[in-house]
């Protein structure tokens, strides 16, 4: 049983490492706090707030967060533990988030901004179906074209760099007084990644190798 959190800026490969790490903790679930809140919008307590506010363009309060969090915490397969990703984003919620379970370790993803932006603004995205290839490590079979629908695969305004570096600016100042809470807590275990071409399955075995120096997998 470990309950973990996974963060990282953009672009650091959290989503990618967390879906390699379950199968090795015992298949436990990685809960992404943007899959659950899109999916809340169908859940019958909250969904019409959510709506609301996602509608509006305004933040769903820590209120709401929490009280989903809260209920997909309590679903039967995170009793064998879990990996939270993209959560907590504030030091309110990491707060909050210290009423409803006790997270044992926080693993934090040390990426140079430099290393980021080449990271970025090499993903490519599909016109039609919207999946994400990046030219240095997912390349789609053909080149320009998707995979899965044979779409034509483009750049987002938002993964060009000056764009990259502003949103990876605006995260290093949001997470810091995260990163502290969990340091001051004796949980957090950083992992460097310094290079671009640095293999997903490199990266997942030093994850696992320092969970498991703490007894944790
Ligand atoms: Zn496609």
């Amino acid at each position: 049983m470990v309950k973990l959190i996974i963060m990282g800026p953009q672009g650091s490969g959290k989503g990618t490492y967390s879906s390699r790490m379950a199968p090795q903790l015992n298949n436990i679930p990685v809960i992404s706090m943007g899959d659950l809140l899109r999916a809340a919008r169908n859940d019958e307590e909250f969904g019409n707030v959510i709506k609301e506010a996602q509608d509006k363009g305004v933040l769903v309060s820590n209120e709401i967060v929490m009280n989903i969090l809260k209920k997909r915490l309590e679903q039967e397969d995170a009793q064998k533990g879990f990996i939270l990703d993209g959560f907590p984003r504030s030091l309110e919620q990491a707060e909050a988030l210290e009423e409803i379970t006790d997270i044992d370790a926080t693993i934090n993803l040390v990426v140079p901004r430099e290393v980021s932006i080449a990271r970025l603004s090499s993903r490519i995205q599909c016109k039609n179906c919207g999946k994400i290839y990046n030219k240095l490590y997912l390349k789609p079979k053909v080149e320009g074209v998707c995979d899965e629908c044979n779409g034509e695969l483009y750049q987002r305004d938002d993964d060009k760099p000056e764009a990259i570096e502003q949103r990876l600016k605006v995260y290093e100042e949001k997470t810091q007084p995260l990163i502290d809470f969990y340091n001051k807590k004796g949980i957090k275990i950083d992992i460097e990644c310094n290079s671009v071409d640095i293999p997903p399955e490199v990266q997942v075995e030093k994850i696992m190798k320092a969970l498991k120096e703490k007894e944790l997998a």
